[in-house]
C-alpha cells in the first residue's frame, strides 16, 4: 500500500475581551456572574429588538486579522446562520457568511526549527450561543454567554501532522494575549478548535471526504484527537475502505476516543441569508491605518530581538516571551540596570555593552528561578509587589559581589512580600557583603592564628589549603566575606 500522507486544517473560535456583548449593552463578564444575569431582551431574542455593531469588536477582530496578514473587507456583512438549539434564542446566529471582515491571511510556524506557512482562508465576526449544561436527566440554560463576541478564524488544510496544528494554536493563542484581544484559555472556554482531518496516498493532490473532530478543549486533546484520527483513518485506507462520507465525531476525553455523531452528505443547510436588521460593516480607511499602526510587537520579532539586542539564548528569549507581562519586565529590568551602570560610573556606552550579555543572563536566572520559585500557582502579575527598578537594584547588588546569591534569595523572599527595596533589606539584616580589604584582612590573620598548624603547611606549599582557609573566613564571616577578595589576600600573603 503506498504511503498516506495527513491533511489537517483548523476552525478556531476565540472570544474577544470586550466590555461589552457583540450586539447590546450587556456585560461580556458573564462567565464570572451569577447565571442568567448578563442578559437583556436583545441577546435573549426577543421579538422587535434590534442589535447595534460592538464598534470594539470589530478593532478586536481587525488587530487579529491583520496579526494574521489577512486581507481586511472594508466592505463586509453579517447574515443569519439558521439553526435550532435551546442556547441560541433567536434560532440563529448572527455570524457572517460569504462576505467576511477578513481573508487571505497566513502564520509561518516553526516546527523541529524548520519554518512552516500556513494559510488563513478567513477570520469573521459572530456572536456565541448560550450554555447548556445536563444535570441529572435535566438541562439547564445559562444565557450570560449569548452574544459574546467572537472572532472565527478558519484556517487553511496545510497541516500534515497534529503536532504542527497544537504549535498553531499554541502561537494563535501567544498572539491573541499579545494582541490583547482575547485571553485565549482554552480550559475556559475562551478558545475552541474544531479539526478537519482527511488521509490521502502521498502524491495525491486530491481531497477526500473529511472528519470533522468536535469538542476539543486543551492543546494536548488536540493532539492526541488528531494522533488517534490517524491511526483510524490509516486502518480504514488499508483495509480499502476510505470515509467516504464527510462526518462529524466528537473528542471523547474519558475514553481518549474519537466518537461518531453524524455523517453527512454535502455542507448542512443553515439557510444563511443576510442580517435584515444590520447594516454593512464598513471599515474607512482610517480605521484600517489606524489598527495598523496599533501594532504591537509579535512574539516571534521580540524573540528575535531580545536575541540581537541583549545577546540572550534562542531558548531563554522563548520562555520569556511565552508571558507578556513578564517578558516586559524583564525588559524594564534592563533598562534600569542600564539606567544605573551609566549614572553611577558615569561609564560610557561602551562599558555597558560589556556587562549587557551577562546581566540579561543573571536576570533571566534570577526571573526564571528564584522569583518563579516565589510564585504562588495562582499568581497575577498585576500582584507583584517588587518595581523593576528594586529588581534591577537586587541583580546589581549580587553583579557586583556585594551580597553573595544565598543573601541574593534571601532580600528577594522578602522583597516579594514588602515590595521593600533591597538595599534597606541587606542593612536590617545585616547581609551586606564584606568587601572591605582591612576587615578581610583581620578576618584572614585571625583563621591563620587559629589554624597554625595548617598555616605552616600552607606556607610550605600546600596550596591546597588556600580553599579551607577561605572556608574557614566564610565561617567566621557568618558567609558574608567576599570569597574571591579572600583569596586573593591568602595568596598575597604567601
Ligand atoms: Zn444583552
Ligand atoms: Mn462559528
Amino acid at each position: 500500500m503506498k504511503k498516506l500522507e495527513t491533511i489537517i486544517g483548523l476552525e478556531i473560535h476565540l472570544q474577544l475581551k470586550t466590555k461589552s456583548k457583540m450586539f447590546c449593552a450587556c456585560s461580556n463578564d458573564g462567565e464570572n456572574q451569577q447565571v442568567n444575569t448578563t442578559i437583556c431582551p436583545i441577546c435573549l431574542g426577543h421579538p422587535g429588538t434590534l442589535p447595534t455593531i460592538n464598534a470594539e469588536a470589530v478593532k478586536l477582530g481587525m488587530l487579529l486579522a491583520l496579526a494574521l496578514n489577512c486581507q481586511i473587507n472594508q466592505k463586509s456583512k453579517f447574515d443569519r446562520k439558521n439553526y435550532f438549539y435551546p442556547d441560541l434564542p433567536k434560532g440563529y446566529q448572527i455570524s457572517q457568511f460569504d462576505i467576511p471582515l477578513a481573508v487571505d491571511g497566513h502564520v509561518v510556524i516553526e516546527i523541529n526549527n524548520k519554518p512552516q506557512r500556513i494559510g488563513i482562508e478567513r477570520l469573521h465576526l459572530e456572536e456565541d450561543a448560550g450554555k447548556n449544561s445536563h444535570v441529572a436527566g435535566q438541562t439547564l440554560v445559562d444565557f450570560n454567554r449569548a452574544g459574546t463576541p467572537l472572532a472565527e478564524i478558519v484556517t487553511r488544510p496545510d497541516f500534515r501532522t497534529a503536532e504542527a496544528a497544537k504549535i498553531f494554536l499554541q502561537d494563535l493563542r501567544l498572539l491573541a494575549r499579545y494582541l490583547g484581544v482575547s485571553d485565549a484559555e482554552m480550559e475556559k472556554g475562551h478558545m475552541r478548535c474544531d479539526a478537519n482531518i482527511s488521509l490521502r496516498p502521498l502524491g495525491d493532490t486530491n481531497l477526500y471526504p473529511k472528519t470533522e473532530v468536535k469538542n476539543i478543549n486543551s492543546f494536548k486533546a488536540v493532539e492526541k484527537a488528531l494522533l488517534f484520527e490517524v491511526l483510524r483513518q490509516t486502518e480504514l485506507w488499508e483495509k480499502n475502505t476510505p470515509p467516504h462520507l464527510t462526518a462529524t465525531r466528537g473528542w471523547d476525553e474519558n475514553k481518549q476516543i474519537t466518537v461518531e455523531q453524524r455523517t453527512k452528505e454535502g455542507s448542512s443547510d443553515y439557510r444563511y441569508f443576510p442580517e435584515p436588521d444590520l447594516p454593512p460593516l464598513i471599515i474607512s480607511d482610517q480605521m484600517l491605518a489606524y489598527s495598523k499602526s496599533a501594532m504591537p510587537e509579535f512574539p516571534q520579532a521580540k524573540v528575535a530581538r531580545l536575541m540581537t539586542e541583549y545577546g540572550l539564548s534562542n531558548s531563554d528569549a522563548k520562555i520569556l516571551v511565552q508571558n507578556k507581562h513578564w517578558a516586559d519586565f524583564w525588559e524594564q529590568v534592563m533598562s534600569d540596570l542600564q539606567a544605573w551602570f551609566v549614572r553611577a560610573g558615569g561609564q560610557a556606552e561602551s562599558v555597558w555593552e560589556n556587562h549587557k550579555a551577562n546581566l540579561a543572563k543573571l536576570n533571566f536566572n534570577w526571573l526564571t528561578s528564584e522569583l518563579f520559585g516565589l510564585l504562588p500557582g495562582n499568581f497575577n502579575f498585576s500582584d507583584l509587589k517588587i518595581s523593576s527598578e528594586n529588581m534591577a537594584e537586587l541583580l546589581n547588588l549580587v553583579y557586583q559581589n556585594k551580597i553573595n546569591s544565598s543573601a541574593g534569595q534571601m532580600i528577594l523572599k522578602e522583597m516579594f512580600v514588602s515590595g521593600a527595596d533591597p538595599s534597606q533589606i541587606a542593612e536590617k539584616l545585616d547581609l551586606a557583603q564584606i568587601d572591605d580589604v582591612a576587615a578581610l584582612e583581620d578576618l584572614v590573620v585571625k583563621v591563620f592564628m587559629l589554624y597554625p598548624e595548617q598555616y605552616n603547611d600552607l606556607k610550605n606549599g600546600k596550596e591546597a589549603l588556600i580553599k579551607f582557609f577561605v572556608g574557614k573566613v566564610m565561617f567566621e564571616s557568618k558567609g558574608k566575606a567576599n570569597p574571591q577578595k579572600v583569596e586573593e589576600i591568602i595568596k598575597n600573603k604567601l
